[in-house]
């Protein structure tokens, strides 16, 4: 049976084109030994059938990816007959990437032009022939959609199966500088499964799959003859390579693809404004602005029906362990069971409301664009572009956040934007932040001004150590964004709601984690030793060595002893104030913070717990992603910031007579 593979950027159409031909023959599985999802299908060619793979999305077929070694892999060794390439029509030239590299892979395939319905809103036109003459590869295009075009695409794989229709795509010039340095490691390489041409440039960029393998079957000569090319050539071979490729790129693009400049697409015409120099950073603050006043506002209401709840079944519980010992109730009650509560008072409802609208801005493309928006400003600031996704992504939560760094290329500007991500408020920090912002600012516009402040202080921070670091460690000057901007599209509920319950349940899953445990820690902390007047209990007396440390910034021992608890959660500070000033009665702890803080102290109290350092589980990323030293510098960096922000706006406020 014939089997063609269906290889492709993501978000392409892969899968409309694979559905399309394959209806409801299909069925999904992974790769071996993968995680990545596999699906295969089939059709009918007259009498015979036709098996179809859709490989992973790729952009590249470089060695980074997972997903870039199946695809590869699956080329080389499964031998599929065909494998068709699926571009999104409206971005071919970013799309041909991948095309010449399949191409250096195998010359069976054909290129298939999709959602060519969209070319003309951008104004844009192709020249299939002159493609298919510059490609040596038949070109065809579809709507996968629509089921446009499929029978077309089956003609021409039917052709190309017969040898009806040639595919003889031309070798790409590499110059000849390169293309000598290629035969002679093709040479050296001899037979395998793969091209000896293809290991050839592989070996020149260095890739350390292909370096593996070439060290298992024995071909250690080519190899070391890379390697000392390598360090003879004076420019670096794996970025000549790239750039022949990019010039090779340029030149078929210019002469098949036409663009009206005067037809302005719904993207182009929508992005004038939001990534606009002077508008899109307003626009990025009422985005963020807006965001926080349906945090307040959405998830109050829900917040307060599920405390409701919870105060019903304290009760309960309460009348159930009446003739319990004081010491089984309060830490049933007041400790596991609180702790409980506050896992689902304070944090269920903002975090499905954050993680909703955080999905809906991802699914329509705006994320991206904030990121764009935020980059010409901080490459300014001296933070490498790349770094704004993983900066975004922080704002759920810090682990995946450091962990994305992966993503930046150049050493310096990785170490660089893993240090600064800790100081972008995470979801449970934005929790916090909006459970006592309220109890002192109301819900209004100066609670959202307030919380905005403590945003614009996390980002100023961001700024300040990148700027530090790229004067003082690292003396070079960052690299640009290159990020793609995809095209806006109505937003996929389905997937909003998808990744709004996965990221929700991940971190409440956390929270629940470490609440009932470390509620019954604090708990007995400050009940103990029994009988005891609140002032000598164990906590307090903690609290009393943190007294002239809270001081510098207006808070008390016991405010301060909240922060060693937080290294597990932050989430676990709202744990200890609940624990400590308020109980489950009454609605208890925010009145009684009402009555200890003023609201300078509760701003005090929010900025130094942004800032003055990571949860454990973030350390734990920096550290592997990093390494000690610089884990150890940012806690240190962390603490003295966290320190003097505090400090300065708790006594700035002071001296304006706030209070
Ligand atoms: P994959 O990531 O490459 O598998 O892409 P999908 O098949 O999931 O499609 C990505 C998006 O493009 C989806 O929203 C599809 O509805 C849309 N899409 C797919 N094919 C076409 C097409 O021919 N025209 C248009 N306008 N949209 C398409
Ligand atoms: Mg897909």
């Amino acid at each position: 049976m014939p089997t063609i593979a269906i290889a492709g950027n993501p978000n392409t159409g892969k899968s409309s084109l694979f559905n399309a031909l394959t209806g409801l023959h299909q069925h999904t599985g992974n790769w071996p030994g993968k995680t990545i999802e596999k699906k295969e299908g089939e059709f009918s060619l007259g009498a015979e059938k036709v098996k179809v793979v859709d490989l992973p999305g790729t952009y590249s077929l470089t060695a980074v990816s997972a997903e870039e070694i199946v695809a590869r892999d699956f080329i080389v060794r499964d031998k599929p007959d065909i494998v068709v390439i699926n571009a999104d029509a409206t971005n071919l030239e970013r799309n041909l990437y991948l095309v010449v590299q399949v191409l250096e892979l195998t010359p069976r395939a054909i290129l298939n032009l999709n959602m060519i319905d969209q070319l003309k809103n951008k104004g844009m036109e192709i020249n299939q022939v002159a493609l298919s003459e510059q490609l040596g590869i038949p070109v065809v295009s579809t709507v996968a959609l629509k089921k446009k075009g499929i029978p077309e695409l089956i003609a021409t794989v039917e052709q190309v199966q017969a040898g009806k229709l040639q595919t003889q795509p031309a070798s790409l010039d590499y110059g000849p500088e390169v293309e000598s340095y290629l035969s002679e490691l093709a040479s050296l390489i001899g037979k395998s499964d793969y091209p000896a041409r293809w290991l050839a440039i592989k070996l020149l960029e260095k890739d350390p799959a292909v370096i593996e393998l070439l060290q298992t079957d024995g071909k250690k000569e080519a190899i070391q003859r890379a390697e000392m090319l390598a360090a003879e050539t004076e420019e670096f071979l794996e970025i000549l390579i790239a750039e022949k490729r990019f010039e090779r790129i340029t030149e078929i693009a210019q002469t098949a693809i036409r663009r009206d400049p005067h037809v302005e697409s719904r993207t182009e015409k929508i992005d004038r404004i939001v990534t606009h120099r002077v508008f899109g950073l307003p626009v990025l603050g009422i985005t963020a602005a807006f965001t926080l006043w349906a945090i307040y506002n959405i998830s109050n209401p829900i917040s307060t029906v599920i405390e409701q709840g919870f105060q019903w079944v304290a009760q309960q519980a309460n009348n159930l362990l009446v003739g319990a010992p004081w010491w089984l109730r309060g830490l049933l009650v007041d400790g596991v069971l609180l702790g409980i509560q506050q896992v689902f008072v304070f944090l269920f409802a903002v975090l499905v409301v954050f993680f909703f609208i955080y999905g809906l801005l991802e699914d329509v493309g705006y994320l991206a664009r904030g990121a764009f928006v935020l980059d010409r400003i901080l490459s300014w600031i001296g933070l490498p572009g790349k770094a704004f996704m993983t900066l975004f992504a922080s704002y759920g939560c810090n682990i995946p956040g450091v962990m994305g760094t992966r993503i930046i290329d150049d050493e310096h500007e990785r170490v660089i934007a893993a240090v600064v991500t800790p100081f972008i408020p995470c979801a449970a920090r934005i929790a916090v932040i909006t459970a006592l912002v309220p109890v002192f600012f109301g819900f209004g516009w100066q609670a959202t001004l307030i919380t905005l402040f403590i945003f614009s202080l996390s980002i100023l921070t961001v700024a300040l150590v990148a700027r530090l670091l790229r004067r003082t460690a690292f003396k070079n000057s960052p690299s640009s964004l290159v990020l793609e901007l995809p095209d806006y599209r109505l937003p996929a509920l389905s997937n909003v709601l998808r990744t709004t319950t996965e990221r929700t349940i991940g971190a409440m899953k956390k929270a629940l984690y470490y609440f009932p445990p470390f509620a019954v820690l604090i708990w007995v902390l400050f009940n103990f030793p029994a009988g005891a007047a609140p002032v000598d209990t164990w906590g307090a007396q903690v609290g009393s060595f943190l007294n002239p440390i809270g001081g510098m910034i207006g808070l008390g021992g016991k405010d301060m002893t909240a922060f060693l608890f937080t290294y597990p959660a932050k989430e676990l500070s709202l744990l200890y104030l609940g624990l400590t000033y308020g109980g489950v009665d009454e609605s208890g702890l925010l009145n009684a913070l009402h009555a200890a803080w003023t609201p300078l102290q509760a701003l005090s109290f929010l900025i130094f717990l942004t800032l003055y350092s990571p949860c454990l589980g973030t350390i734990t990323a920096l550290v592997k992603e990093v390494g000690w030293k610089w884990a150890w510098r940012n806690m240190a960096i962390a603490i003295v910031i966290g320190f003097s922000f505090t400090a300065i706006v708790y006594w700035g406020g002071m001296l304006l007579g706030l209070s």
